[in-house]
């Protein structure tokens, strides 16, 4: 009987967000003009987008929007409109547990146990939010998590290969997948990868250019935000009003986007919740900041299972002197650690927020780089996945 009720109620909210996708579809067509001129352009001199994209790296916003169309055993909602009028969506697998919530998280937590913001026993499925790109430019996140959908409603990735041990750890989960956080700043970044492109390109189309055509670089790229005003490129690491979802107001958000990523981590509750990034070293998790020490430590432990893993996938992994201790933010003055999305992320939820930033490909001829194919970024966002979701079954937290 309850399970009936349960599969009706999932078949109207399926029905309910292709309704919402359709009316999301018809502002697109509005906005489309507006869209079209918002590609920056490659600048005269610089390298040509890459054109030998396998086809199984679906990165692009339109391999997102034919991935919603596959959609069959998740549904498809779309939880953000960006400032240029492009939907973020999310797909989500496996039916929501009622969690009696009763109380905020912070306020739960003043209580002295979380399951006043949501009981989370062990009748609860574990919850994964996979957040991709908030930074346009790291695509990297977008090829994963579509494969992650194609693998969630057939058990196989673009290749063909298979991964029926991942889609068999998601049917045990709730899961909640955002394929792009940011399309804005996808949209707008005219490469589709940067394997074998230099570094320094990246750079200036991720994190932009000022007037005089110097790039922002980091971190000065995030000395001013909203990015507006000393502009040339407005990078891709931007929405179209300036703002670095990673770095936003969070008592006071500013981005459509942010409050909708937030409000995910709110009602879902994530056990655990990736946003998913890239730069040019070796991909690794980064360890989240003004979190517990607790969910530092686990963190910590995940951080070396993962890399334990790529070093038996014979993928670019990070050296063993690289590992230490979980650290402590400034001790002392001046403030070098900021309260960013992922401790946002944790804090109106409890979940184990981390960042993972996946290896670009790119070249740099000042240092040694990992170099990477399009396989190769496949396999480290794919073991990335099927490794959070292993912790998380044998190392659950439960809130009772
Ligand atoms: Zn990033």
């Amino acid at each position: 009987m309850k399970n009936t009720h349960a599969k009706k109620q999932t078949k109207r909210q399926v029905s309910g967000g292709k309704i919402i996708r359709l009316c999301v579809l018809f502002m697109i067509g509005i906005f489309s003009t507006a869209i079209a001129l918002a590609q920056e352009k490659i600048e005269a001199g610089d390298p040509l987008n890459n054109t030998e994209i396998p086809n199984f790296y679906k990165c692009k916003l339109s391999d997102i929007e034919k991935e919603m169309d596959l959609v069959s055993t998740g549904q498809v909602k779309v939880i953000a409109i960006s400032p240029s009028g492009l939907p973020v969506y999310a797909v989500y697998y496996g039916e929501k547990d009622n969690l009696h919530s009763q109380a905020n998280y912070n306020s739960a937590v003043a209580a002295r146990n979380p399951v006043f913001f949501a009981k989370k026993d062990s009748s609860t499925k574990p919850v994964v939010f996979f957040l991709g790109p908030v930074h346009g430019q790291e695509a990297e996140g977008i090829a994963g998590l579509v494969n992650l959908i194609h693998i969630a409603e057939t058990g196989k990735d673009y290749r063909g290969n298979d991964w029926t041990s991942l889609k068999n750890k998601m049917e045990q989960c709730r899961v909640i997948i955002v394929p792009c956080g940011n399309p804005d700043g996808r949209k707008r970044c005219p490469y589709d990868s940067f394997v074998g492109l230099p570094t320094k390109i990246m750079t200036k189309y991720g994190q932009g250019t000022r007037k005089d055509g110097t790039s922002w670089g980091w971190p000065k790229a995030k000395s001013l935000h909203p990015m507006e005003g000393n502009v040339g490129i407005l990078g891709a690491y931007f929405n179209d009003e300036g703002i670095n979802m990673m770095h936003d107001d969070f008592f006071s958000p500013m981005a459509m986007e942010t409050k909708a990523i937030l409000e995910v981590a709110r009602t879902e509750v994530p056990d655990i919740t990736v946003s998913l990034h890239s730069h040019e070293n070796v991909p690794r998790i980064l360890p989240a900041a003004y979190v517990p020490w607790f969910m530092k430590e686990r963190i910590d432990q995940l951080i070396r299972d993962l890399n334990k893993r790529y070093i038996e996938k014979g993928l670019p992994h990070v050296p063993a002197e690289w590992f230490g201790e979980p650290s402590v933010e400034d001790k002392s003055f001046p403030p070098r650690t900021s309260f960013n999305l992922i401790s946002a992320l944790h804090h109106v939820s409890g979940t184990m927020a981390f960042t993972f930033e996946c290896s670009h490909g790119t070249v740099n001829e000042a240092k040694p780089v990992p170099i990477v194919t399009h396989a190769d970024i496949l396999d480290i966002q794919l073991n990335l996945y099927d490794e959070m979701l292993e912790y998380l079954l044998a190392n659950r937290l439960l809130w009772e």
